[in-house]
């Protein structure tokens, strides 16, 4: 049987991250480029007999084999799978024992987002900014390039991410990244799904693709 992946559903409509993120955006940026990433992926996937079952795998199978396409496309499509999970329609901030880390880590809240900002303003062209956990809780914030994913090392969890490729933003902002991260930060990051990944760091699970 060849393996192939469906393109998840946004888990709300287009439109209700406006004003911070336009329809047209959210449709551009799901229908058009996720979409794109997971037809690829399928195509190569249908290519070989030993895909793997879920995506978590696919995206490590093609890390180790150093198989660079299709590593992009797949981790592409569970990257954007798990951006979709990181945005609320709903403004949050962070609490619990999540709150606790990033203060522990960073200091304060004020300086978790002070260094968000900066790692996602100064990175260079396309990428992620990922805040993650390791096994025992510790936080951190890490911006990657192009496809690249924290799920290719297991000892840590992802917890949120931001999406710092240029579709994501362009349309709403045009040139003005600041102002896209300072709206995800302050309006649109999805800080009970962070929480929940946050309790799997240390338990195992966590989110994953839908099969
Ligand atoms: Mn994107």
């Amino acid at each position: 049987m060849t393996v192939q992946f469906k393109l998840p559903d946004l888990p709300y409509d287009a439109g209700a991250l406006e004003p911070h993120i336009s329809r047209t955006t959210m449709e551009t940026h799901h229908g058009k480029h996720h979409a794109a990433y997971i037809k690829n992926m399928n195509a190569m996937l249908a290519e070989r007999a030993d895909a793997p079952n879920s995506l978590e795998d696919v995206v490590r199978l093609a890390a180790r084999e150093g198989q660079k396409k299709l590593f992009n496309n797949a981790a592409q499509s569970w990257n954007h799978a798990f951006f979709w999970q990181s945005l609320s329609p709903e403004a949050q901030s962070p609490s619990g024992d999540l709150k606790s880390a990033i203060e522990k880590s960073f200091g304060s809240l004020d300086a978790f987002t002070e260094e968000a900002k900066t790692k996602a303003v100064g990175h260079f062209a396309s990428g992620w900014l990922w805040l993650v956990s390791d096994k025992n809780g510790a936080v951190r914030l890490t911006d990657l390039h192009d496809a690249d994913t924290p799920i290719t090392d297991v000892s840590l969890t992802p917890l949120l991410v931001c999406d710092l490729w240029e579709h994501a933003y362009y349309l709403d902002y045009k040139n003005e990244r600041p102002r896209f991260v300072d709206a995800f930060l302050s309006k649109l990051a999805n800080w009970r799904f962070a929480d929940v990944q946050y309790r799997a760091a240390r338990s195992g699970g966590g989110w994953s693709f839908p099969a």
